[in-house]
């Protein structure tokens, strides 16, 4: 269009003259924030060129002008530009509107669900009568703005067609809640481009319905070889399988070079089989109750992991699927985390090489909080991996609940990932093609702007919600359907038939190609490749006690050449008075002139460490600072507010070593550090509580993964837990790290738990952890209080030896033969019990610290334990009530340690249901009591 005729459309269009001002008000809020004026309107503006000299802050005066400015750009501001033939300025508007309300709902209308049971409500926005439009317009030609369909103007009936093609067929698009204005056009770009249907060639046509042909050919060998044992099939979301292949395929091709996987058990034995290669033999002799591996308990086959390598154009792709217990949601952090460690080891910092895949269920994904957890965490930078994808099965009910008024609140299950401003792709399963069209659009959406992308696979479940299950109790409609319901690959080869894609010989070759294979019993994928690249070794660490001998010495020289550096920071930097107070104290520590406290021996560990090219990873809610203001591995500067670590300046050949304050979460971080762990055997990798109890959040990790992941999947993992214990008098939520729920898990020596009591120790148990070829979780039970006691302090002498001491001996030099009481205790008591028995002068009690609980140190313990063979009286002293702390899990160690003539007796917080009192009187009176009790006597009277 010319300019003159650009401009006299302005002039006598309906945005001139009386409408102007409205326009214009609207225009300026919309400068001010895109969010502020209607949807409708920031679509119109966002197709508005950017003008040279117009910012944000333009006020009303320039909107003005700055419409007239637009006037003239001619076609190039492509905003409602005249009708071509026939039509007014009024219904081109309308017509921009239309466009925007299927790019807004048009998923309202598309074709999702296979079974055709769905409700949609009416859209009115997607009718023409609602725009004032109607069929007679449908020869008028209007320009279709930023449609992006590769046409500038379209006749309303080819445009309404295309729309509906677009945005109501069996992709529902939902992203114009993302913000970002280049997501968006991007988007856009290429779902209108092709009308949400590229032109795939025949061989990924084959691929795709040999994809489906395995799905469905397992689950029904599988049916018929054992029929009513549990599967978990994934017929009705067969597609699954071409997708997942068509994903790797796809990553691979676009560099990445892992791609690690979570799912839970629906469909996981056919992926298992059909993508990563497991052998179906192993699979079947599974089924019929063979043991293959010398694991210690198993686990059962739809929980189990596989690890393969997968031919792509790109080159081979290394293929993981985590584990998972049935707990569904929870492994989705894991397999991130895992993700962020894989990341890290390649240097990717853009999640380009390795791309994690989460395989959701329909009624989890919205019921279940750590989802909302994980996608937070997404773009934060302790936690972020360059995005996600994240698939559905969306099988339309979860166990035997269907109702959508009975699953959530939402109208979609994939309505939280708009938290994240996801976009979310909806897809009828079975239309293979679009599922393929989706997939690689959300890899390439990830890969481009490195965040989370969203699949719903609308499908169905053909059975119950496992095999034996009768799904007709409670989804009568529904199971009448699915009977009818032909399975997908029978669907997709009628179509490719109907193309004259395939004949049909070829598909009932491919058929019975199929089940022979796995009559053979061999690998069914043929992309398969033995695992090659692996730049990780877990060999060292296999089948190590935590008795292996190991050597974490430093001499004290190294130490202080250590210290110093980790006391310095750059010249203007700083601190904040009493962290300048700190580093100075901690400077005069190092230098020799005082003795060690609590945090200057923990951050000698983490130098140690990464010095020694160890990787550090560290997170927690006040992970940096420490909850208790006794850390402070990061520094803050008060003129900029930058920060500075001074453990990533220990040396030019160092490891790396990160601490970041985490999201607000127990659950998702916890996890997530577990699947960082479990893939990093190099790095100490830990997770502090802000309190110990608040552990408790993260339950689930602890429970199916920490305690048991060696013994039910094989699978190593070092995290160290601190979680901050001790009675101080802070109430019943800051006391207590609920220790005896660790005990209670031991087992096997499945963990280690300690309650280290001096500075020194901790620095050895942190340095043991690396340096000892052993990966078993470590439970801390770390102080508070303890982080300033005046006696709670170490030489640099003793931290030399890196000995951990899982027994700590009497300090004081009693003599042995006049002792007739012994008092074993753990951790912050201690101090208590000591300063209680010097005051008193109770020579005649003893005091040992067991410093390990758990695997219980029995040698260590006889050998302190040698000079008081003679005692009779011994006490097990705590500061938990009875019901909790150490007492019930260990009495039977603590029985089995003294000579069989003692008696054992408790001295403690009587029973109770709350973890501690909350008045400070009461602890006060508790713990004195307790005290007393212990060393056997009452204050004044002796
Ligand atoms: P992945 O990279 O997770 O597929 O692991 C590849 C292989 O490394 C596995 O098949 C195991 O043999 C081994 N491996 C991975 N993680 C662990 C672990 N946490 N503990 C022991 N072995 C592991």
């Amino acid at each position: 269009m010319q300019k003159s005729a650009m401009k006299a459309w302005w002039d006598s269009s309906h945005m001139a003259g009386g409408n102007a001002a409205y326009i214009e008000e609207i225009y300026e809020a919309y400068l001010e924030n895109p969010q502020d004026v209607a949807p409708e309107w920031r679509e119109v503006f966002d197709q508005l060129p950017a003008v040279e000299g117009v910012e944000v802050e333009t006020k009303h005066s320039d909107v003005r002008d700055l419409f007239k400015k637009l006037a003239q750009l001619g076609p190039a501001g492509r905003v409602s530009a005249p009708a071509a033939s026939g039509g007014t300025d009024a219904k081109q508007v309308k017509v921009l509107q239309l466009i925007n309300a299927y790019r807004f709902r048009g998923h309202q209308h598309a074709n999702l669900d296979p079974l055709g049971l769905w409700k949609q409500e009416r859209v009115r926005d997607l009718e023409l009568s609602h725009h004032e439009l109607s069929e007679q317009d449908f020869d008028s030609v209007y320009s279709v703005g930023s449609y992006a369909i590769g046409k500038e103007t379209m006749p309303l009936g080819e445009l309404f067609k295309s729309l509906n093609r677009t945005y109501c067929g069996s992709v529902g698009a939902e992203y114009m809640h993302i913000t970002n204005t280049e997501q968006k056009r991007w988007l856009q770009q290429r779902l209108e481009s092709v009308e949400s249907r590229p032109a795939f060639n025949r061989d990924t046509k084959i691929a795709i319905l040999k994809g489906l042909i395995a799905a469905d050919g397992m689950e029904k060998y599988l049916g018929s070889k054992f029929p009513g044992a549990k599967r978990f099939s994934l017929e009705g979301g067969d597609s699954l399988i071409p997708m997942l292949k068509g994903l790797i395929s796809h990553a691979g091709a676009n560099g990445a070079k892992e791609v690690v996987v979570g799912m839970a058990h629906r469909g996981r034995l056919n992926v298992l089989v059909n993508v990563l290669g497991k052998n179906p033999s192993v699979l079947f002799d599974e089924f019929a109750g063979k043991h293959h591996d010398t694991l210690g308990s198993g686990d059962v086959k739809y929980h189990a992991g596989y690890s393969s390598d997968f031919a792509t154009p790109g080159g081979d792709v290394h293929l993981a699927l985590a584990f998972n217990p049935s707990h569904l949601e929870i492994v989705n952090p894991v397999v991130i985390g895992s993700v962020r460690a894989r990341l890290d080891r390649r240097h990717s910092n853009d999640g380009g090489a390795v791309l994690p895949i989460t395989i959701h269920g329909d009624s989890a994904i919205a019921g279940q909080g750590v989802v909302q957890e994980t996608f937070n965490m997404s773009q934060t930078r302790g936690f972020s991996v360059g995005g996600t994808v994240r698939i559905v099965i969306n099988n339309q009910v979860g166990f035997t609940t269907s109702k959508r008024e009975d699953t959530r609140s939402t109208q979609y299950c994939t309505d939280i990932a708009k938290m994240v401003q996801a976009p979310i792709f909806h897809v009828n399963a079975d239309d293979p093609e679009a599922v393929l069209f989706v997939t690689q659009l959300a890899l390439e959406y990830r890969n481009t702007f490195k965040r989370d992308v969203m699949i719903d696979l609308v499908c169905y479940r053909r059975h119950g919600h496992n095999e034996a299950d009768e799904p007709n109790a409670t989804q009568p409609l529904m199971y009448q359907k699915v009977k009818k319901h032909p399975v997908p690959r029978e669907l997709y080869a009628q179509q490719l038939l109907a193309e004259k894609v395939i004949e049909q010989h070829e598909v009932d070759k491919l058929v019975s190609d199929y089940r022979a294979a796995l009559d053979h019993g061999a690998c069914v994928v043929d992309e398969w490749r033995p695992m090659t690249e692996h730049s990780v070794d877990w060999s060292p660490y296999i089948g190590q006690e935590w008795t292996v001998p190991y050597d974490a010495s430093l001499s004290v020289e190294k130490l202080q050449e250590l210290g110093k550096k980790v006391c310095q920071f750059p010249e203007g930097f700083k601190l904040q008075s009493r962290v300048a107070k700190l580093y100075q104290e901690r400077l005069n520590m190092i230098n020799g002139e005082k003795k060690l406290d609590w945090g200057c021996a923990e951050i000698l560990a983490y130098a140690s460490v990464v010095e020694a090219g160890s990787r550090i990873r560290f997170t927690g809610q006040d992970s940096g600072r420490g909850t208790f203001f006794h850390r402070h591995a990061v520094l803050h500067n008060q003129k900029d507010a930058a920060t500075y670590m001074p453990l990533q300046h220990i040396s030019e050949n160092q490891g790396p070593i990160e601490i970041y304050d985490s999201v607000l979460s127990e659950e998702a971080v916890m996890a997530f550090e577990y699947g960082y762990a479990t893939a990093e055997p190099g790095a100490l990798t830990i997770w502090e509580a802000q309190f110990g109890d608040f552990a408790n959040g993260a339950q689930v990790v602890i429970d199916q993964f920490l305690s048991s992941g060696e013994q039910k999947w094989g699978r190593l993992c070092g995290l160290t837990l601190l979680l901050p214990h001790g009675y101080e008098g802070q109430g019943p939520e800051h006391s207590s790290a609920r220790l005896e729920r660790f005990l209670q898990l031991c087992a096997d020596h499945n963990m280690q738990v300690c309650v280290p009591s001096t500075p020194a120790q901790v620095y050895a148990m942190l340095r043991r952890q690396v340096v000892r070829p052993m990966r078993r979780p470590l439970i801390v039970m770390s102080p508070k209080s303890l982080l300033r006691h005046p006696q709670a302090v170490s030489s640099l002498e003793e931290l030399s030896s890196g000995v951990f001491h899982n027994v700590l001996a009497e300090v004081d030099e009693l003599d042995a033969a006049k002792v007739d009481r012994v008092v074993m205790c753990s951790g912050k008591v201690y101090y208590d019990l000591l300063d209680a028995r010097r005051k008193n002068e109770l020579n005649n009690v003893a005091i040992i610290r067991i410093e390990q609980l758990y695997p219980f140190p029995h040698d260590d313990i006889q050998q302190v334990l040698a000079d008081y063979q003679h005692v009779k009286e011994w006490v097990w002293c705590q500061e938990e009530p009875q019901n909790q702390g150490a007492w019930y899990c260990m009495q039977h160690n603590f029985w089995a340690s003294i000579p069989e003539s003692g008696k054992l007796t408790y001295a403690g917080r009587p029973a109770s249901a709350s973890p501690a009192v909350g008045y400070i009187a009461e602890h006060n009176r508790q713990q004195k009591t307790l005290v007393e009790d212990a060393l056997n006597f009452k204050e004044g009277t002796e």
